[in-house]
C-alpha cells in the first residue's frame, strides 16, 4: 500500500479536510537511522503534520518543521513540499520508553514539553515566513492545533498517530487527519465534529488496520467531498553533486587543510542518513574547478 493524502471538504463546504497515510515512508526512515519506538511515534506524528501542511502550499513552495521541547529526543526536523515530498529526522533517533497510562507510546516524554514548535515556509517571497508556539502538549497532534490558532489563527483539529511492532520495530501503521473550520462554520457543525472526532478509535490502529485516507475523511465529515489525492514519498534531495557545491563553499584553504589533515572529507545527510565521502583527488578536483 502506498503512501498518499486527500484534500477534501465537507459540512456544505464549511470544512477542509486533510487526511494522509505515511506508513511506508516512516517505516523508511525507522530502518535508516535505527530508530525505537517511542521516537518513531513522535518523528511519524509530525511527518504526518507536516506532509498535510505541505498539501497546503502550491507550486514549488516548501515547508520545514522543527519540533523540540527539551526531552530526550531532541529535536525532531520534517520537511515537505506541494509535490508531496517528504523527509526528516530526529538528533536522538534511539528513544524509547514504556507505554504512558493510556497504554500509548509516551510521546510526550520522548518530545518533552519545555520548548517549542517552528514552522518555517519558503513561499517563494524574499523572506520565508516563520511562526512558533511553545509546546503545550508534547503529543505533537495537539501542537499542531495549538499553533494552526495562534500561529495563523485556523481553529483546527489534529489527529495523527504511529502504531510500531512492539516485536521488531517496525511500523504497523502511521497517519492521520487535519479538519480546518472555516469562517462561519455553524455551532452545530462543530458539535458533530467534536462528537465524531470524540467517538472515532485511534488514529494509528484505524490506518494499521487498512482504513484509506478517503475512508477516515468519511468518518469525521458529513457530505463529504475528496477534491483531490496526492503521492506521498520519501526523497531527501541530497546528492554527491549538491555536497560538493557545500564544500566548495568552504574556500580553497578549508578544502586544502581537509586534504592535509584527514586526506580527504566524509559528510553525512542528517536526513537519510547517507555518507558521502570525498578523497584526496576528490577535493583536489574541487579545488581545480575553484581555480578556473
Ligand atoms: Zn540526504
Amino acid at each position: 500500500m502506498s503512501d498518499y493524502l486527500v484534500r477534501a471538504t465537507g459540512f456544505n463546504g464549511n470544512v477542509r479536510a486533510f487526511a494522509a497515510r505515511t506508513t511506508g515512508i516512516v517505516e523508511d526512515i525507522r530502518k535508516r537511522h535505527g530508530m525505537l519506538n517511542t521516537a518513531s511515534a513522535a518523528l511519524g506524528r509530525t511527518l504526518t503534520v507536516t506532509a498535510m501542511m505541505g498539501a497546503m502550499l502550491k507550486g514549488d513552495e516548501r515547508i520545514s518543521v522543527k519540533i523540540n521541547g527539551g526531552g530526550p529526543i531532541g529535536s525532531i526536523f520534517a520537511e515537505a513540499n506541494a509535490h508531496g515530498e517528504l523527509r526528516a529526522y530526529a538528533t536522538n533517533p534511539q528513544v524509547h520508553f514504556e507505554l504512558n497510562e493510556l497504554g500509548k507510546l509516551d510521546v510526550r516524554r520522548a518530545v518533552g514539553t519545555d520548548g517549542f514548535l517552528y514552522v518555517t515556509k519558503d513561499l517563494g517571497l524574499r523572506e520565508p515566513y516563520q511562526g512558533s508556539v511553545p509546546i503545550v502538549s508534547g503529543e505533537i497532534g495537539e501542537d499542531f492545533s495549538y499553533y494552526f490558532v495562534v500561529s495563523e489563527q485556523t481553529p483546527s483539529a489534529v489527529a495523527v498517530g504511529v502504531l510500531v511492532n512492539p516485536e521488531d520495530h517496525s511500523i504497523f501503521g502511521s497517519g492521520g487527519f487535519i479538519l480546518q473550520l472555516l469562517p462561519g462554520t455553524p455551532e452545530e457543525d462543530i458539535a458533530k465534529i467534536e462528537e465524531k472526532i470524540s467517538k472515532l478509535p485511534q488514529v494509528s490502529r484505524l490506518i494499521a488496520e487498512g482504513i484509506t485516507p478517503e475512508e477516515l475523511i468519511a468518518k469525521v465529515l458529513d457530505n463529504p467531498t475528496i477534491h483531490s489525492k496526492l503521492d506521498l514519498t520519501f526523497n531527501c534531495g541530497c546528492s554527491a553533486e549538491k555536497v560538493g557545491n557545500t564544500l566548495a563553499s568552504l574556500g580553497k584553504a578549508e578544502l586544502m587543510s581537509m586534504q592535509r589533515e584527514e586526506g580527504g572529507a566524509e559528510v553525512h545527510c542528517h536526513f537519510c542518513n547517507e555518507l558521502y565521502q570525498f578523497n584526496y583527488d576528490d577535493l583536489q578536483e574541487i579545488i581545480n574547478d575553484l581555480d578556473k
